[in-house]
């Protein structure tokens, strides 16, 4: 592929993202897609699933890891049900995550990525120890699927993802990044959190939001149409840029309840994000 072609995040049967078929309409040429629910992980749905993206031109650059139970309601109910931190589900979890791995090899995509959540601050706790070996566990089994694995960004601060990517010691694990949650989350300015973990960054998300107007960090931030925001998108692609970055941008606008309006402010991301490659590419 050339150099930042345009992605947008989509669903086959769940999750926030846009069908595929809109991302046809828009004429994008990558998806990153949200795992299909259990029963329709199988050699055929990935078969029918890639026919289709053949047909239209898509190529999909990662398989998205989510779970039942999982709610995005309040930063302390994400806290507590999102990713493979919750111990009361780490265990099928973790299971879960091989199969969607074990799904994204069907599907020909060497990078699956999640939510791992939010990773326990202290890192002599046992929560924490555990953490590791699940993931280093995870990792081993992507790697015999030939894969990476990439972390979504934003519910730890850049320093503390770094942290826990050195603590993991493989070397298949790499992120994410999402400049939007960095904001959502209120866990630091998505530009210096950039620099920060840029050698690990092999996927984007092109993400826009504005800060909460206090208790940063407690309350949501706002997600908002990109280029709308706080991240500053042309100070993000050009920080990309600066790091060698040269793979998709995928465009995630998450306002599922409102598929028109998603539709319109993807597309109008496109023309955004490329107008900016045009610019800065
Ligand atoms: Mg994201």
């Amino acid at each position: 592929m050339s150099k930042w072609p345009i992605g947008v995040f989509a669903s086959v049967d769940a999750g926030l993202g846009v069908h595929l078929d809109v991302a046809k309409e828009l004429d994008i040429p990558s998806v990153q897609v949200h795992a299909p629910h259990q029963e329709t992980r199988t050699e055929q749905a990935a078969k029918d699933f890639l026919a289709r993206c053949s047909d239209a031109g898509i190529t999909i650059t990662a398989v998205f890891g989510g779970f039942e139970g999982e709610s995005y309601e309040s930063i302390e109910i994400t806290a507590k049900t999102v990713g493979l931190v919750p111990e009361d589900t780490q265990a099928a979890r973790a299971q879960e995550m091989k199969e969607i791995s074990d799904f994204a090899k069907l599907l020909g995509c060497d990078t699956v990525a999640l939510h791992i959540g939010f990773v326990p601050e202290d890192r002599e706790s046992a929560a924490y120890k555990q953490l590791i070996d699940v993931t280093r566990d995870l990792l081993d089994h992507v790697a015999a699927n030939g894969q990476q694995l990439n972390l979504e960004t934003g519910q730890e601060s850049a320093d503390h993802l770094l942290e826990f990517i050195n603590d993991v010691e493989r070397d298949n694990l790499f992120i994410n990044f999402d400049p939007a949650n960095m904001i959502l989350y209120g866990t630091g300015d998505p530009i210096e959190a950039l620099k920060k973990v840029g050698k690990y960054v092999r996927s984007v998300h092109c993400k826009d939001a504005t800060w909460a107007a206090e208790n940063r960090g407690t309350d949501w931030g706002a997600e908002v149409p990109l280029g709308d925001g706080d991240v500053g998108m042309e100070t993000y692609l050009r920080t990309l840029n600066d790091l060698g970055y040269t793979g998709p941008l995928t465009i995630e606008r998450e306002i599922a309840h409102d598929r028109e309006r998603q539709k319109a402010d993807i597309g109008q991301a496109v023309t955004l994000l490329t107008d900016l490659r045009e610019k800065i590419g």
